[in-house]
Protein backbone atom coordinates (compact mmCIF):
# COMPACT_ATOMS: atom_id res chain seq x y z
CA UNK A 1 0.00 0.00 0.00
CA UNK A 2 1.40 3.70 -0.73
CA UNK A 3 2.53 5.72 2.52
CA UNK A 4 1.14 8.64 3.77
CA UNK A 5 3.37 11.35 4.92
CA UNK A 6 2.74 12.84 8.57
CA UNK A 7 3.66 16.05 8.08
CA UNK A 8 5.60 18.04 11.58
CA UNK A 9 5.51 21.49 12.16
CA UNK A 10 4.96 22.62 15.94
CA UNK A 11 2.27 19.41 17.07
CA UNK A 12 5.70 17.69 18.51
CA UNK A 13 3.14 15.30 20.67
CA UNK A 14 1.47 11.95 19.57
CA UNK A 15 -1.39 11.93 21.73
CA UNK A 16 -3.90 14.24 20.68
CA UNK A 17 -2.21 14.21 17.40
CA UNK A 18 -5.15 14.29 14.37
CA UNK A 19 -2.92 14.43 11.24
CA UNK A 20 -1.31 11.57 12.60
CA UNK A 21 -4.18 10.12 14.08
CA UNK A 22 -5.76 10.08 10.71
CA UNK A 23 -3.03 9.05 8.81
CA UNK A 24 -2.56 6.11 10.84
CA UNK A 25 -6.43 5.49 10.62
CA UNK A 26 -6.08 5.19 6.60
CA UNK A 27 -4.34 1.99 6.98
CA UNK A 28 -1.36 3.49 4.83
CA UNK A 29 2.08 2.71 6.46
CA UNK A 30 3.57 6.30 8.15
CA UNK A 31 6.18 8.54 7.67
CA UNK A 32 6.86 11.31 9.94
CA UNK A 33 9.03 14.01 8.18
CA UNK A 34 9.53 17.86 9.76
CA UNK A 35 10.53 20.21 7.18
CA UNK A 36 12.94 22.92 8.46
CA UNK A 37 12.15 26.23 6.98
CA UNK A 38 12.46 28.93 8.62
CA UNK A 39 12.18 31.26 6.00
CA UNK A 40 8.51 30.51 5.79
CA UNK A 41 7.52 31.92 8.75
CA UNK A 42 8.48 35.39 7.40
CA UNK A 43 10.12 38.26 9.11
CA UNK A 44 9.72 36.09 12.19
CA UNK A 45 12.25 33.16 11.63
CA UNK A 46 12.08 31.81 15.21
CA UNK A 47 14.98 33.20 17.74
CA UNK A 48 17.54 31.59 19.28
CA UNK A 49 15.31 30.28 22.28
CA UNK A 50 13.08 28.47 20.34
CA UNK A 51 15.36 26.91 18.61
CA UNK A 52 17.38 25.11 21.28
CA UNK A 53 13.70 24.24 22.54
CA UNK A 54 13.28 23.14 18.74
CA UNK A 55 16.12 20.79 18.82
CA UNK A 56 15.07 19.10 21.90
CA UNK A 57 11.64 18.35 21.48
CA UNK A 58 12.65 17.16 17.36
CA UNK A 59 14.99 14.36 19.41
CA UNK A 60 12.23 13.45 21.63
CA UNK A 61 10.00 13.21 19.45
CA UNK A 62 12.12 10.92 17.46
CA UNK A 63 12.63 8.69 20.21
CA UNK A 64 8.72 8.40 20.79
CA UNK A 65 8.19 7.96 17.27
CA UNK A 66 11.29 5.02 17.50
CA UNK A 67 9.05 3.50 20.02
CA UNK A 68 5.83 2.96 17.80
CA UNK A 69 7.92 1.79 15.23
CA UNK A 70 7.85 5.14 13.15
CA UNK A 71 11.47 6.85 11.86
CA UNK A 72 11.83 10.72 11.81
CA UNK A 73 13.04 11.90 8.61
CA UNK A 74 14.00 15.35 8.78
CA UNK A 75 14.71 17.75 6.11
CA UNK A 76 15.71 21.08 5.34
CA UNK A 77 14.30 24.02 2.77
CA UNK A 78 11.41 25.11 0.84
CA UNK A 79 8.25 22.74 2.14
CA UNK A 80 6.75 21.66 -0.82
CA UNK A 81 10.49 20.91 -2.71
CA UNK A 82 10.94 18.47 0.41
CA UNK A 83 7.30 16.73 0.51
CA UNK A 84 7.76 16.73 -2.97
CA UNK A 85 10.94 15.16 -2.93
CA UNK A 86 10.08 12.54 -0.07
CA UNK A 87 6.85 11.33 -2.23
CA UNK A 88 8.79 10.72 -4.89
CA UNK A 89 11.26 8.22 -2.82
CA UNK A 90 8.68 6.76 -1.20
CA UNK A 91 5.48 6.37 -3.42
CA UNK A 92 3.37 8.34 -0.83
CA UNK A 93 0.12 9.38 -2.45
CA UNK A 94 -1.37 11.32 0.94
CA UNK A 95 -0.39 13.83 3.32
CA UNK A 96 -1.60 15.28 6.31
CA UNK A 97 -1.02 18.19 8.76
CA UNK A 98 -1.76 19.61 11.23
CA UNK A 99 -2.63 23.84 10.57
CA UNK A 100 -0.47 26.75 12.00
CA UNK A 101 -2.68 30.50 11.83
CA UNK A 102 0.48 32.53 11.25
CA UNK A 103 -0.01 34.67 8.33
CA UNK A 104 2.83 33.60 6.29
CA UNK A 105 2.31 30.19 7.09
CA UNK A 106 -1.31 30.17 5.70
CA UNK A 107 0.09 31.46 2.50
CA UNK A 108 2.47 28.62 2.12
CA UNK A 109 0.47 26.16 3.42
CA UNK A 110 -2.23 27.34 0.57
CA UNK A 111 0.44 26.80 -2.26
CA UNK A 112 1.64 23.49 -0.71
CA UNK A 113 -1.84 22.12 -0.44
CA UNK A 114 -2.90 23.36 -4.26
CA UNK A 115 0.14 22.19 -5.56
CA UNK A 116 0.08 18.52 -3.93
CA UNK A 117 -3.82 18.08 -5.30
CA UNK A 118 -2.75 19.34 -8.52
CA UNK A 119 -0.01 16.55 -8.52
CA UNK A 120 -2.68 14.11 -7.46
CA UNK A 121 -2.07 13.68 -4.08
CA UNK A 122 -4.16 13.88 -1.56
CA UNK A 123 -3.82 16.76 1.49
CA UNK A 124 -5.34 16.96 4.33
CA UNK A 125 -5.10 20.05 6.86
CA UNK A 126 -6.09 19.37 10.89
CA UNK A 127 -6.86 21.19 14.13
CA UNK A 128 -4.39 20.28 16.66
CA UNK A 129 -3.67 23.29 18.29
CA UNK A 130 -6.60 25.84 19.07
CA UNK A 131 -10.37 24.44 20.62
CA UNK A 132 -11.51 27.64 18.15
CA UNK A 133 -9.99 28.04 14.76
CA UNK A 134 -10.00 31.78 14.09
CA UNK A 135 -12.89 32.03 11.52
CA UNK A 136 -15.37 30.05 13.56
CA UNK A 137 -15.88 32.42 16.71
CA UNK A 138 -17.82 35.39 14.43
CA UNK A 139 -19.73 38.89 16.29
CA UNK A 140 -23.63 39.09 15.54
CA UNK A 141 -22.48 41.19 12.50
CA UNK A 142 -20.32 38.62 10.89
CA UNK A 143 -16.80 40.28 11.89
CA UNK A 144 -13.79 39.50 14.03
CA UNK A 145 -13.72 40.56 18.17
CA UNK A 146 -11.16 42.82 19.00
CA UNK A 147 -12.22 42.40 23.09
CA UNK A 148 -11.37 38.86 24.66
CA UNK A 149 -14.45 38.55 27.51
CA UNK A 150 -17.25 38.75 24.46
CA UNK A 151 -14.73 37.05 22.04
CA UNK A 152 -14.34 34.20 25.04
CA UNK A 153 -18.20 34.02 25.41
CA UNK A 154 -19.26 33.77 22.31
CA UNK A 155 -16.66 30.38 22.38
CA UNK A 156 -18.08 28.83 25.11
CA UNK A 157 -21.75 29.55 23.66
CA UNK A 158 -20.95 27.83 20.55
CA UNK A 159 -18.75 24.79 22.23
CA UNK A 160 -19.12 24.58 25.96
CA UNK A 161 -16.87 21.31 26.11
CA UNK A 162 -14.15 20.71 22.87
CA UNK A 163 -14.40 16.90 21.84
CA UNK A 164 -12.23 14.95 23.93
CA UNK A 165 -8.20 14.29 22.94
CA UNK A 166 -7.38 11.65 20.80
CA UNK A 167 -5.70 9.06 21.98
CA UNK A 168 -2.04 8.26 20.30
CA UNK A 169 -2.57 5.99 17.32
CA UNK A 170 -2.80 2.29 18.52
CA UNK A 171 -1.74 0.53 15.25
CA UNK A 172 0.88 2.56 12.90
CA UNK A 173 3.07 0.63 10.52
CA UNK A 174 6.23 1.88 8.83
CA UNK A 175 7.01 1.51 5.41
CA UNK A 176 9.90 -1.09 4.66
CA UNK A 177 13.13 1.09 4.29
CA UNK A 178 12.01 3.89 6.18
CA UNK A 179 14.78 4.23 8.01
CA UNK A 180 16.96 3.76 5.25
CA UNK A 181 15.79 7.27 3.84
CA UNK A 182 17.90 10.39 3.71
CA UNK A 183 17.61 12.49 6.75
CA UNK A 184 16.32 9.41 8.85
CA UNK A 185 16.97 10.06 12.96
CA UNK A 186 17.26 7.99 15.30
CA UNK A 187 18.55 8.95 18.61
CA UNK A 188 18.61 5.57 20.48
CA UNK A 189 21.02 4.39 17.71
CA UNK A 190 22.84 7.41 17.67
CA UNK A 191 21.38 8.62 14.06
CA UNK A 192 21.19 12.38 15.04
CA UNK A 193 23.12 13.79 12.49
CA UNK A 194 20.10 15.47 10.19
CA UNK A 195 18.87 16.71 13.46
CA UNK A 196 21.92 18.51 14.42
CA UNK A 197 22.76 19.67 10.37
CA UNK A 198 20.15 22.09 11.50
CA UNK A 199 22.43 24.09 13.56
CA UNK A 200 19.42 24.72 15.60
CA UNK A 201 21.89 24.40 18.96
CA UNK A 202 23.85 27.38 19.85
CA UNK A 203 27.53 27.84 18.86
CA UNK A 204 28.27 29.44 21.99
CA UNK A 205 26.27 27.63 24.86
CA UNK A 206 24.45 29.74 26.51
CA UNK A 207 21.93 27.62 27.29
CA UNK A 208 22.85 25.87 30.69
CA UNK A 209 19.97 27.95 32.24
CA UNK A 210 17.23 26.72 30.05
CA UNK A 211 18.56 23.08 30.35
CA UNK A 212 17.94 23.13 34.04
CA UNK A 213 15.01 24.50 34.18
CA UNK A 214 13.10 22.70 30.88
CA UNK A 215 12.14 19.14 29.73
CA UNK A 216 11.38 19.57 26.20
CA UNK A 217 9.00 17.30 24.62
CA UNK A 218 5.94 15.62 25.33
CA UNK A 219 6.88 13.87 28.00
CA UNK A 220 8.12 17.05 29.67
CA UNK A 221 4.77 19.03 29.09
CA UNK A 222 2.87 15.90 30.45
CA UNK A 223 5.12 16.35 34.07
CA UNK A 224 4.29 19.84 33.61
CA UNK A 225 0.78 19.47 33.63
CA UNK A 226 0.59 16.91 36.59
CA UNK A 227 2.69 19.08 38.47
CA UNK A 228 0.52 22.24 38.12
CA UNK A 229 -2.75 20.24 38.87
CA UNK A 230 -1.44 18.38 42.08
CA UNK A 231 0.32 21.95 43.82
CA UNK A 232 -0.95 24.82 42.24
CA UNK A 233 -4.55 24.55 40.23
CA UNK A 234 -6.39 24.95 43.44
CA UNK A 235 -4.81 28.27 44.48
CA UNK A 236 -4.18 29.41 41.37
CA UNK A 237 -6.08 32.64 41.11
CA UNK A 238 -4.46 34.88 43.73
CA UNK A 239 -1.26 32.60 43.21
CA UNK A 240 -0.68 33.13 39.68
CA UNK A 241 0.08 37.04 40.44
CA UNK A 242 3.12 36.36 42.81
CA UNK A 243 6.21 36.02 40.85
CA UNK A 244 8.39 34.38 43.51
CA UNK A 245 6.13 31.37 43.64
CA UNK A 246 5.22 28.77 41.28
CA UNK A 247 1.66 29.45 40.94
CA UNK A 248 1.39 29.07 37.23
CA UNK A 249 1.94 26.47 34.78
CA UNK A 250 4.73 27.43 32.95
CA UNK A 251 3.14 25.37 29.85
CA UNK A 252 3.56 28.07 27.88
CA UNK A 253 6.96 26.89 25.81
CA UNK A 254 5.38 23.41 25.69
CA UNK A 255 1.85 24.81 23.83
CA UNK A 256 3.58 26.55 21.41
CA UNK A 257 5.72 23.46 20.16
CA UNK A 258 2.45 21.76 20.37
CA UNK A 259 3.96 19.01 23.02
CA UNK A 260 0.36 19.09 24.62
CA UNK A 261 -2.85 20.74 22.91
CA UNK A 262 -5.69 22.54 24.80
CA UNK A 263 -8.08 19.94 24.44
CA UNK A 264 -5.52 17.57 26.98
CA UNK A 265 -5.16 20.38 29.44
CA UNK A 266 -8.59 21.05 29.57
CA UNK A 267 -9.77 17.77 29.46
CA UNK A 268 -7.13 16.88 32.69
CA UNK A 269 -8.80 20.30 34.28
CA UNK A 270 -11.96 18.92 34.10
CA UNK A 271 -11.03 15.45 35.40
CA UNK A 272 -9.27 16.95 38.50
CA UNK A 273 -12.42 18.83 39.18
CA UNK A 274 -14.22 15.98 39.15
CA UNK A 275 -12.31 14.13 41.21
CA UNK A 276 -11.60 16.84 43.85
CA UNK A 277 -14.53 18.99 43.54
CA UNK A 278 -14.82 22.93 42.87
CA UNK A 279 -15.29 23.87 46.36
CA UNK A 280 -12.44 26.10 48.24
CA UNK A 281 -11.78 28.22 45.40
CA UNK A 282 -11.10 25.37 43.35
CA UNK A 283 -13.77 26.00 41.04
CA UNK A 284 -13.20 29.63 40.25
CA UNK A 285 -9.49 29.46 39.85
CA UNK A 286 -9.88 26.53 36.90
CA UNK A 287 -12.09 28.79 35.59
CA UNK A 288 -9.31 31.47 35.77
CA UNK A 289 -6.66 29.61 34.09
CA UNK A 290 -9.29 27.68 32.01
CA UNK A 291 -10.05 31.55 30.80
CA UNK A 292 -6.12 32.04 30.39
CA UNK A 293 -5.65 29.04 27.53
CA UNK A 294 -8.29 31.73 26.32
CA UNK A 295 -6.43 34.40 26.21
CA UNK A 296 -3.96 31.84 23.83
CA UNK A 297 -7.24 31.79 21.67
CA UNK A 298 -7.81 35.27 21.14
CA UNK A 299 -4.53 36.01 20.50
CA UNK A 300 -4.69 33.68 16.75
CA UNK A 301 -7.93 34.69 16.70
CA UNK A 302 -6.83 38.94 16.31
CA UNK A 303 -3.39 37.86 14.71
CA UNK A 304 -5.32 35.71 11.96
CA UNK A 305 -7.47 38.68 10.81
CA UNK A 306 -5.48 41.21 11.11
CA UNK A 307 -2.36 40.06 9.61
CA UNK A 308 0.17 42.98 10.11
CA UNK A 309 -0.57 42.66 14.12
CA UNK A 310 2.97 41.38 15.12
CA UNK A 311 4.36 45.13 13.12
CA UNK A 312 2.31 47.46 13.56
CA UNK A 313 0.04 49.04 16.16
CA UNK A 314 -3.61 47.96 15.52
CA UNK A 315 -4.93 51.26 16.63
CA UNK A 316 -3.58 53.55 14.09
CA UNK A 317 -3.24 56.16 15.86
CA UNK A 318 -0.36 54.96 18.27
CA UNK A 319 1.91 54.88 14.82
CA UNK A 320 2.81 58.73 15.17
CA UNK A 321 4.20 58.31 18.67
CA UNK A 322 6.91 60.34 19.59
CA UNK A 323 9.50 57.36 20.72
CA UNK A 324 12.58 58.54 22.07
CA UNK A 325 16.37 58.93 20.53
CA UNK A 326 18.36 56.32 22.10
CA UNK A 327 21.58 56.82 20.39
CA UNK A 328 23.95 53.67 20.72
CA UNK A 329 20.85 51.26 21.60
CA UNK A 330 21.76 52.60 25.35
CA UNK A 331 18.87 52.62 26.60
CA UNK A 332 17.49 49.62 25.02
CA UNK A 333 20.95 47.35 25.98
CA UNK A 334 20.43 48.32 29.76
CA UNK A 335 16.41 47.44 29.80
CA UNK A 336 17.80 43.84 27.99
CA UNK A 337 20.51 42.96 30.31
CA UNK A 338 18.46 43.99 33.53
CA UNK A 339 20.56 46.64 34.00
CA UNK A 340 17.91 49.93 34.45
CA UNK A 341 18.21 50.13 38.45
CA UNK A 342 14.46 49.09 39.23
CA UNK A 343 14.53 46.12 40.41
CA UNK A 344 11.78 44.34 39.70
CA UNK A 345 12.44 44.89 35.59
CA UNK A 346 15.58 43.84 36.08
CA UNK A 347 14.73 40.96 37.97
CA UNK A 348 12.29 40.09 35.16
CA UNK A 349 15.04 40.37 32.16
CA UNK A 350 17.25 38.56 34.10
CA UNK A 351 14.84 35.43 35.14
CA UNK A 352 14.38 35.55 31.18
CA UNK A 353 18.11 35.68 30.00
CA UNK A 354 18.67 32.98 32.19
CA UNK A 355 15.66 30.80 31.69
CA UNK A 356 14.23 31.52 28.70
CA UNK A 357 10.38 32.42 30.10
CA UNK A 358 8.95 35.29 32.52
CA UNK A 359 5.96 35.75 34.82
CA UNK A 360 3.47 37.11 33.38
CA UNK A 361 2.71 39.72 36.13
CA UNK A 362 6.54 40.97 35.49
CA UNK A 363 6.27 40.80 31.74
CA UNK A 364 3.38 43.44 31.74
CA UNK A 365 6.07 45.14 34.44
CA UNK A 366 8.89 45.22 32.31
CA UNK A 367 6.73 45.77 29.01
CA UNK A 368 5.60 49.28 30.29
CA UNK A 369 8.59 50.52 31.74
CA UNK A 370 10.14 49.95 28.35
CA UNK A 371 7.13 51.53 26.35
CA UNK A 372 6.19 54.39 28.77
CA UNK A 373 9.27 55.36 31.11
CA UNK A 374 11.67 54.88 28.25
CA UNK A 375 9.39 55.15 26.03
CA UNK A 376 11.23 52.94 23.66
CA UNK A 377 8.80 51.06 20.62
CA UNK A 378 7.27 48.29 21.79
CA UNK A 379 8.29 46.46 18.29
CA UNK A 380 11.79 46.74 19.89
CA UNK A 381 10.51 44.48 23.51
CA UNK A 382 8.90 42.47 21.19
CA UNK A 383 11.78 41.59 18.97
CA UNK A 384 14.08 40.94 22.71
CA UNK A 385 10.97 38.52 23.54
CA UNK A 386 11.16 37.26 20.17
CA UNK A 387 14.72 35.65 20.62
CA UNK A 388 14.99 35.16 24.55
CA UNK A 389 11.30 33.36 25.24
CA UNK A 390 10.92 29.63 25.13
CA UNK A 391 7.61 30.49 24.59
CA UNK A 392 8.08 33.27 21.95
CA UNK A 393 4.84 32.93 20.30
CA UNK A 394 3.97 35.43 17.27
CA UNK A 395 -0.02 35.89 18.07
CA UNK A 396 0.68 35.70 22.37
CA UNK A 397 3.98 38.29 22.14
CA UNK A 398 2.15 40.37 19.74
CA UNK A 399 -0.98 40.53 22.19
CA UNK A 400 1.40 41.00 24.78
CA UNK A 401 3.44 43.78 23.73
CA UNK A 402 0.34 45.79 21.86
CA UNK A 403 -1.24 45.20 25.61
CA UNK A 404 1.41 46.97 26.90
CA UNK A 405 1.31 49.56 24.65
CA UNK A 406 -2.12 50.99 24.72
CA UNK A 407 -2.37 50.31 21.37
CA UNK A 408 -3.57 46.53 21.02
CA UNK A 409 -7.14 44.35 20.70
CA UNK A 410 -8.36 45.15 24.57
CA UNK A 411 -5.17 46.40 25.71
CA UNK A 412 -4.44 48.47 28.93
CA UNK A 413 -4.90 52.09 28.25
CA UNK A 414 -1.96 54.27 27.48
CA UNK A 415 -2.59 56.02 30.87
CA UNK A 416 -2.01 53.31 32.85
CA UNK A 417 1.62 53.44 33.69
CA UNK A 418 2.63 50.48 36.28
CA UNK A 419 4.93 52.13 38.42
CA UNK A 420 7.25 48.66 39.25
CA UNK A 421 7.67 50.17 43.14
CA UNK A 422 4.42 49.80 44.24
CA UNK A 423 3.97 47.00 41.80
CA UNK A 424 7.13 45.18 42.98
CA UNK A 425 5.46 45.73 47.03
CA UNK A 426 1.90 44.24 45.78
CA UNK A 427 3.25 41.09 44.19
CA UNK A 428 6.45 40.78 45.79
CA UNK A 429 6.05 41.81 49.25
CA UNK A 430 8.87 39.64 50.37
CA UNK A 431 11.25 40.85 47.77
CA UNK A 432 11.97 36.99 47.36
CA UNK A 433 11.27 37.25 44.01
CA UNK A 434 13.82 40.56 43.53
CA UNK A 435 16.56 38.90 45.36
CA UNK A 436 16.45 35.19 43.55
CA UNK A 437 17.37 37.29 40.30
CA UNK A 438 19.29 40.45 42.03
CA UNK A 439 21.55 38.55 44.77
CA UNK A 440 23.26 41.97 45.11
CA UNK A 441 20.00 43.30 46.86
CA UNK A 442 19.80 40.20 48.81
CA UNK A 443 21.19 41.95 52.09
CA UNK A 444 18.46 44.77 52.01
CA UNK A 445 15.38 44.32 54.03
CA UNK A 446 12.19 43.22 52.28
CA UNK A 447 10.94 46.79 52.03
CA UNK A 448 13.60 48.47 50.49
CA UNK A 449 14.39 45.94 48.07
CA UNK A 450 12.10 47.38 45.66
CA UNK A 451 13.39 50.89 45.78
CA UNK A 452 17.16 50.58 47.49
CA UNK A 453 17.54 54.27 45.75
CA UNK A 454 15.25 54.69 48.51
CA UNK A 455 16.98 53.24 51.39
CA UNK A 456 18.16 54.77 54.23
CA UNK A 457 22.69 54.84 53.78
CA UNK A 458 22.58 52.80 57.07
CA UNK A 459 20.74 50.19 55.41
CA UNK A 460 22.53 50.48 52.09
CA UNK A 461 25.52 50.40 53.98
CA UNK A 462 24.95 47.31 56.04
CA UNK A 463 24.47 45.34 53.17
CA UNK A 464 27.40 45.90 51.60
CA UNK A 465 25.73 48.02 48.68
CA UNK A 466 27.01 50.92 47.00
CA UNK A 467 24.73 51.75 44.39
CA UNK A 468 26.63 52.31 41.02
CA UNK A 469 28.65 50.08 41.88
CA UNK A 470 27.10 46.87 43.12
CA UNK A 471 23.57 47.85 41.30
CA UNK A 472 22.82 50.72 39.03
CA UNK A 473 21.34 54.07 39.92
CA UNK A 474 18.08 53.94 38.23
CA UNK A 475 18.10 55.08 34.75
CA UNK A 476 15.11 56.96 34.69
CA UNK A 477 13.14 59.21 37.18
CA UNK A 478 10.16 56.97 37.31
CA UNK A 479 7.94 60.06 38.07
CA UNK A 480 9.02 62.23 35.13
CA UNK A 481 9.42 59.95 32.56
CA UNK A 482 5.76 59.00 33.44
CA UNK A 483 4.71 62.13 32.94
CA UNK A 484 6.89 63.04 29.91
CA UNK A 485 4.77 59.74 28.47
CA UNK A 486 1.50 61.04 29.13
CA UNK A 487 2.40 64.31 27.68
CA UNK A 488 3.91 62.40 24.33
CA UNK A 489 0.13 60.76 24.79
CA UNK A 490 -1.41 63.82 24.48
CA UNK A 491 0.56 64.73 21.63
CA UNK A 492 -0.80 61.26 19.07
CA UNK A 493 -4.27 62.24 20.68
CA UNK A 494 -4.33 66.21 19.75
CA UNK A 495 -3.39 64.75 16.27
CA UNK A 496 -5.69 62.16 15.42
C1 LIG B 1 4.60 41.64 26.80
C2 LIG B 1 4.08 40.22 26.84
C3 LIG B 1 4.57 39.27 25.94
C4 LIG B 1 4.09 37.95 25.95
N1 LIG B 1 4.61 37.05 25.06
C5 LIG B 1 4.13 35.77 25.06
C6 LIG B 1 4.63 34.81 24.13
O1 LIG B 1 5.48 35.10 23.28
N2 LIG B 1 4.16 33.53 24.21
C7 LIG B 1 3.20 33.17 25.12
O2 LIG B 1 2.82 32.00 25.16
N3 LIG B 1 2.68 34.07 25.98
C8 LIG B 1 3.11 35.35 25.98
N4 LIG B 1 2.60 36.25 26.89
C9 LIG B 1 1.46 35.85 27.74
C10 LIG B 1 1.81 35.28 29.12
O3 LIG B 1 2.73 36.09 29.77
C11 LIG B 1 2.35 33.85 29.05
O4 LIG B 1 1.52 33.05 28.25
C12 LIG B 1 2.41 33.23 30.45
O5 LIG B 1 3.21 34.01 31.29
C13 LIG B 1 2.98 31.83 30.34
O6 LIG B 1 3.15 31.28 31.60
P1 LIG B 1 2.29 30.04 32.08
O7 LIG B 1 2.35 28.96 31.05
O8 LIG B 1 2.74 29.70 33.45
O9 LIG B 1 0.83 30.65 32.09
P2 LIG B 1 -0.49 30.18 32.85
O10 LIG B 1 -0.93 31.31 33.71
O11 LIG B 1 -0.34 28.88 33.48
O12 LIG B 1 -1.56 30.11 31.66
C14 LIG B 1 -1.82 28.91 30.93
C15 LIG B 1 -1.61 29.14 29.46
O13 LIG B 1 -2.51 30.13 28.97
C16 LIG B 1 -1.87 30.90 27.94
N5 LIG B 1 -1.82 32.30 28.37
C17 LIG B 1 -1.76 32.78 29.63
N6 LIG B 1 -1.79 34.13 29.62
C18 LIG B 1 -1.84 34.50 28.33
C19 LIG B 1 -1.89 35.77 27.67
N7 LIG B 1 -1.91 36.92 28.35
N8 LIG B 1 -1.92 35.79 26.32
C20 LIG B 1 -1.93 34.64 25.60
N9 LIG B 1 -1.90 33.42 26.17
C21 LIG B 1 -1.86 33.35 27.52
C22 LIG B 1 -0.48 30.34 27.77
O14 LIG B 1 -0.49 29.41 26.70
C23 LIG B 1 -0.23 29.66 29.09
O15 LIG B 1 0.70 28.61 29.01
C24 LIG B 1 3.08 37.59 26.89
C25 LIG B 1 2.59 38.55 27.78
C26 LIG B 1 3.08 39.84 27.76
C27 LIG B 1 2.53 40.85 28.73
Amino acid sequence: MHPALYWIRRDLRLADNPALHAAARSGRPVVPVYVHAPDEAGAWAPGGASQWWLHHSLQALAEALAGHGLTLIIRHGDSLAALTELIAETGATAVHWNRLYEPARVRSDIRVKQALKANGIEAHSHNAALLHEPWTIQTGSGGDYKAFTPFWRACRRQQPEPPAPLPVPAAVTAPAGADALPGAVDPGRGRTAALDALGLLPRVDWAEGLRATWQPGEAGAGQRLSAFLDQALAGYHDGREQPAVAGTSRLSPHLHHGEIGPRQVWQAVQIRLAEHGSADGRGESAETFLSEIGWREFAQHVLYHHPAFPDEPLNPQFAAFPWQDDPGDQLLGAWQRGETGIPLVDAGMRELYATGWMHNRVRMVVGSFLVKNLRLPWQAGEAWFWDTLVDADLASNSLGWQWVAGSGADAAPFFRVFNPIRQGERFDAEGAYVARWLPALAGLPAKHRHAPWQAPAAALAAAGITLGIDYPHPLVDLKESRQAALAAFEQIKKGA
